[in-house]
């Protein structure tokens, strides 16, 4: 068998290393920020009766335009969006991967502020976009001032903020989303993934869309939607930016499967999101508790908590997997990162990591 310096891969792959969460079948999955609640039975028929029309309709290319899903989201993000504003693809990793093939490429850059998400800088690389980073404040927050020192060091062709910040949870003021825009000559690009678990009030990105043709916000179904198998990313913009997509973007690049079972899902918003709520009260019981077990839970506008003060964070990852219970080194001295799941699944974690006694050692 050949290895990959048997093949003439490009240069700037040479040594790269793919994305790998741990996808083992155990019983307590909280590694990967899923929502672990389950779709409700009757939306699951909803959706299967749409998707057994698509199939009928399957001999024919899906609308390339995927024109009713683009209506659907904008009524469901509301800030007057209408359908001209919005973008879809398979998951917002896609998305992301479509901004910087527009926008970035060979001889552009992207500013990043580490710890962030993994997959920002390895969808740079794939797209031949060089990926520069600067340094987060302290407790992982990015101010106003902080952000526009790195973009006018750096003079970056897109800058990419994560609001909530994955891996840390941390929220970012809009503040500092309109200082960087203020402040640079490139996209903006707004990760909201976790968007839904922010706290009531909190004001999105979105907000900052009008008058800002630079601004790109992305959204995701995976999350808070519990659709994650279905790989649905979407984003809110300047009809501009959707326009340049559309010169990237393979034709029919969603499916007419894709399309039929998100519109029916987002017809039932309410009950898909329903869960939304519970979520929090079990990201909330995560720092309570984690901190009560002595460990530093950072704050979280997410479904997931970052905690540290761990010996051998390995050696916890280890014994919790030997536990049947999956979460995440994202590779923070001392810390690990664990999804907020059901009430019981995040009392079952809470107990195993009681169990192995104080800074996680067993
Ligand atoms: N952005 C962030 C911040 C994420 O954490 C994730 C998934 N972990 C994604 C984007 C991608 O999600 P998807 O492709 O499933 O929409």
């Amino acid at each position: 068998m050949a290895s990959l310096s048997d093949l003439p891969l490009r240069d700037d792959l040479k040594g790269a290393v793919p994305y790998g969460a741990p996808q083992d079948p155990v019983r307590y999955a909280l590694n990967v920020n899923e929502n672990t609640h389950p779709i409700p039975e009757a939306v699951a028929r909803d959706i299967v009766e749409q998707l057994a029309h698509a199939v009928i309709g399957a001999n024919r290319y899906p609308d390339r335009e995927f024109t009713a899903l683009r209506e659907a989201f904008a009524d469901y993000l509301g800030h007057d969006l209408t359908a001209d504003h919005i973008w879809a693809a398979n998951g917002s990793n896609e998305i992301i991967q479509h901004v910087l093939q527009a926008f970035g490429g060979p001889g552009r850059r992207v500013l990043g502020f580490p710890p962030t998400y993994s997959m920002h800088p390895i969808i740079a690389a794939g797209t031949g976009t060089e990926w520069v980073t600067a340094e987060r404040d302290a407790e992982y927050r990015i101010s106003p001032e902080t952000a526009v020192a790195a973009v006018e060091r750096h003079d970056p062709d897109l800058v990419f903020l994560c609001a909530p910040n994955n891996p840390t949870g941390t929220p970012l003021p809009v503040e500092t989303i309109e200082a960087v825009y203020a402040a640079t000559r490139g996209i903006v690009f707004v990760d909201e993934a976790y968007a839904e678990f922010i706290p009531a009030g909190t004001p999105s990105a979105l907000s900052l869309l009008p008058g800002r043709e630079r601004l790109v916000v992305s959204r995701t179904m995976s999350k808070a939607f519990a659709f994650a198998g279905v790989r649905v990313g979407y984003l809110a913009a300047d009809p501009a930016v959707t326009d340049a997509l559309r010169l990237v973007r393979l034709p029919y690049h969603l499916s007419a499967l894709t399309q039929a079972a998100a519109l029916a899902a987002l017809r039932h918003a309410p009950e898909m999101l329903a869960m939304v709520d519970d979520i929090r009260g079990q990201r909330d019981r995560l720092v309570a508790e984690l901190t009560a077990l002595g460990y530093r839970a950072h704050e979280s506008g997410a479904n997931f908590v970052l905690f540290d003060g761990l010996t051998d964070p390995a050696a916890t990852f280890r014994a919790l997997r030997e536990r049947d219970i999956l979460i995440r080194d994202v590779g923070l001295p001392g810390a690990l990162r664990v999804t907020a799941g059901t009430e019981e699944e995040t009392s079952y974690f809470l107990r195993a990591l009681a169990d192995l006694g104080p800074g996680g050692a067993s």
